[in-house]
């Protein structure tokens, strides 16, 4: 039979098509990260390779530092390892986002070269957004390699290093690294040292490290054969002050987070690397107390292409209050040529450049270095070198290395980086070069918030719940600020006209860079939660959030009210909330009212007011109380959430909803641990807890 030409038109487009699917990713990979290609100088996803044995050919490497981060910290500890791997046992090393690669080839990797895995967990013990598609991979039965190592042990010729950041508040503490090192072990490879575990929960994860870390090296060593020599600071970034360009070229990012943002005036699709400059269309203070604060804030997303569902997160992208980046340019003795235009470029074609450049130094520290956050021990040994003076120097060599000095004299004072610095001395730290600092730091990250709206109700405006961190230390004369909520408060200051717009002589560029955030605005993008009202609104919810706990319940309440005004059947929905009294700090205190009118005898709230009797009373106490009603509901298949504090709150919850399993049902305390765990396994108990 003869062939006409439509079909050999439809045989070549799907030749084509199967082509570019099985090629996908080699060819034609579109980077993931927009910001990757525009901001970071010869990173791993320019080069687009993303077999990491060829790339450790390619640049002479035989250590890669693989890490799997959300907030930047196991980044970080994953460029310090990086760092301290050179210059200490010259390894020739390299990071590594474990988004960048694939890993079937990962039997093949040589056994004279390491792997590092230094592995957040995140949340219900998962893996963090740029670890999932390892993590699948690597929990595949049985992954599929290239076939280089045998079936049994593919992985017989890797050496690995694990290190695990987590908080022992969550249930499943540090699983990411138990499972990787159990997983890896069992595929052949061979792990160096312990598997390292950072605990965030008790506040240990900068000394969990550097305690584990000295061990880890010494086996390396051994096994590597490696020689210790003395550690020189090397830079990682060249940093070149340009003369030729001025700060008020259009090619010099003044703040602006990529490209699109400097070369347009902003353009979607909106993410993690793409933030939305979104105008706050309202903004309100909740407390009724002077000295505390906690905003109310809606961000008009429309237009932006920016979805969410209730239940969702929003990021919040801050900028360093004005005086925190004085204290910094000053310290460093950069404040006279703060407005002088740099270029940064990575030194090794595997370092990223955490920031788009041409900058300004002011600009870069403003929007992009994460400067008031705890300064660590390790970081004040590697600044020694650069002290102003001999005494500083070896006060520099003490903090670094005694970790009780450095307790009494730094930590427990809350110092940040210039602060820990200028105590010492109070001489420009001039020496310090700039690439040192950029390293050393995190880069700026944004803040979560819990959406406090419905998106049923409000899908363009996205509200958010934040109370202002302010911590005053005894003696030390300084209150530690946070970052993102002073800004915030900085910006519903200035929408309301408030009479003192600068809390606590902290200033800030409200207008952003070039004026882009003029108007009251802020960058923002949306993250997606598992944290969801059932589909089913008839059925019953359990919801426990005291404090801004709160937050996505006043979304769940405001939403199944919407539906109960639609003519929708609302299940019974129950809130235990909490705060110290009835007339300070009883968030949406009127709204609740509007509710119940919608809602019926369906709303039930309990709210536990700690400093109103003459004992303290939780949300804990009231849902003892309630073990009753809990346990029927539970049976008639509520859905149980608790949002807000995890160091205490949600741990104690979990311990009550366990007791009152027990009392109700006649079970044991085992057997209702049990039916609690398989509750969380089966999606009926949910948290939103940080
Ligand atoms: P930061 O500057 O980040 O400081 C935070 C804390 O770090 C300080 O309170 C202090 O304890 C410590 N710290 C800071 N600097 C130092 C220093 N120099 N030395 C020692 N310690 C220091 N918060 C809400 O209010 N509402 C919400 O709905 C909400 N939802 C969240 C949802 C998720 C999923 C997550 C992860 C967090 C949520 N948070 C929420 C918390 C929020 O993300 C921020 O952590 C919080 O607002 C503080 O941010 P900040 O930038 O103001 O403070």
């Amino acid at each position: 039979a003869q062939v006409d030409t439509l079909d050999i038109i439809v045989l070549v487009v799907l030749l084509l098509g199967s082509i570019a699917y099985f090629t996908r990713g080699t060819y034609w990979g579109v980077p993931k990260d927009p910001y990757a290609t525009t901001a970071m100088n010869g990173s791993a996803s320019k080069k687009g390779s993303r077999n990491v044995v060829e790339k450790m050919d390619e640049l002479e490497k035989n250590c890669v530092i693989f890490y799997g981060s959300q907030t930047g910290t196991a980044e970080d500890y994953a460029s310090r390892l990086a760092k301290e791997g050179h210059a200490r046992f010259g390894l020739n090393t390299m990071t590594a986002d474990l988004e960048d690669y694939d890993f079937e080839n990962l039997d093949t990797f040589p056994d004279d070269k390491i792997a590092f895995f230094v592995m957040a967990t995140y949340g219900e013990g998962e893996p963090t957004d740029n670890a999932v598609e390892f993590w699948e991979f690597i929990n595949s039965d049985p992954p599929s390699f290239s076939g280089a190592g045998s079936e049994e042990k593919p992985l017989e010729n890797l050496k690995f290093v694990a290190f695990g950041l987590g908080n022992n508040t969550y249930e499943h503490y540090n699983l990411m690294v138990r499972n990787l090192d159990k997983i890896l072990t069992k595929l052949g490879a061979k792990r160096i040292g312990d598997a390292g575990e950072g605990d965030d929960g008790a506040g240990t994860m900068e000394e969990d490290f550097l305690t584990w870390k000295e061990p880890m090296w010494a086996a390396l060593a051994k096994e590597m054969g490696l020689e210790e020599r003395e550690a020189i600071y090397e830079p990682v970034f060249a940093v070149e002050e340009r003369p030729d360009l001025s700060a008020e070229d259009d090619t010099v990012y003044l703040g602006e987070p990529n490209k699109n943002h400097l070369e347009a005036s902003q353009k979607g699709p909106y993410n993690a690397h793409n933030p939305f400059i979104a105008p706050i269309a309202d903004s309100k203070e909740l407390f009724t107390v002077k000295d505390r604060n906690c905003l109310h804030m809606e961000i008009d997303v429309s237009g932006s292409g920016l979805s969410y569902t209730t239940g969702d997160h929003i990021a919040v992208w801050p900028t360093n209050a004005g005086m925190e980046v004085d204290r910094f340019v000053k310290t460093f003795g950069l404040e006279d040529k703060r407005h002088t235009v740099i270029t940064l470029k990575g030194l090794d074609p595997t370092a990223k450049v955490p920031f788009p450049t041409p900058t300004t130094y002011d600009a870069a520290v403003r929007y992009h270095m994460e400067i008031c956050a705890p300064v660590s021990r390790q970081f004040l040994s590697t600044l020694a070198a650069f002290a102003p003076n001999e005494t500083a120097k070896k006060e520099m060599a003490r903090l670094g290395s005694d970790a009780d000095y450095f307790k009494e004299k730094v930590a427990t004072q809350m110092l940040n980086v210039s602060q820990a610095v200028a105590a010492v001395s109070s001489e420009p730290w001039s020496a310090v070069p700039f690439s040192a600092l950029v390293e050393g730091l995190t880069k700026l990250q944004p803040r979560y918030y819990s959406i406090s709206s419905s998106s049923l109700v409000q899908p363009d405006k996205i509200s958010i719940t934040a109370v202002v961190e302010s911590i005053r230390i005894p003696g030390a004369g300084h209150i530690v600020k946070g970052v993102t909520t002073n800004y915030l408060l900085a910006l519903k200051q200035k929408q309301n006209g408030d009479p003192e717009p600068s809390p606590h002589g902290l200033t800030y560029s409200i207008t952003g860079p070039r004026n882009k955030y003029d108007g009251i605005h802020v960058p923002v993008h949306v993250r997606h939660s598992n944290f969801k009202l059932p589909s089913n609104p008839s059925k019953p919810i359990i919801m426990v959030g005291p404090g801004t706990g709160v937050a996505p319940f006043r979304g769940f309440v405001q939403e199944r009210a919407e539906q109960a005004k639609k003519g929708e059947e609302v299940g019974t929905t129950v809130l235990f909330y909490g705060c110290r009294r009835s007339s300070e700090d009883w968030l949406y205190k009127s709204e609740w009212d509007e509710y119940k009118q919608a809602l019926g005898d369906k709303l039930i709230i309990f709210n536990a007011f700690s400093r109103e009797g003459p004992k303290k009373v939780y949300v804990q106490h009231h849902i003892k109380e309630n073990g009753k009603l809990i346990n029927d509901l539970l049976q008639q298949k509520a859905n149980f959430y608790v949002c807000g504090d995890a160091a205490h709150m949600a741990r104690e919850v979990n311990e009550v909803l366990g007791q009152i399993i027990a009392e109700e049902r006649g079970v044991d305390a085992a057997k209702a641990e049990q039916v609690v765990k398989s509750m969380r396994s089966s999606g009926v108990y949910q948290e939103d807890v940080w």
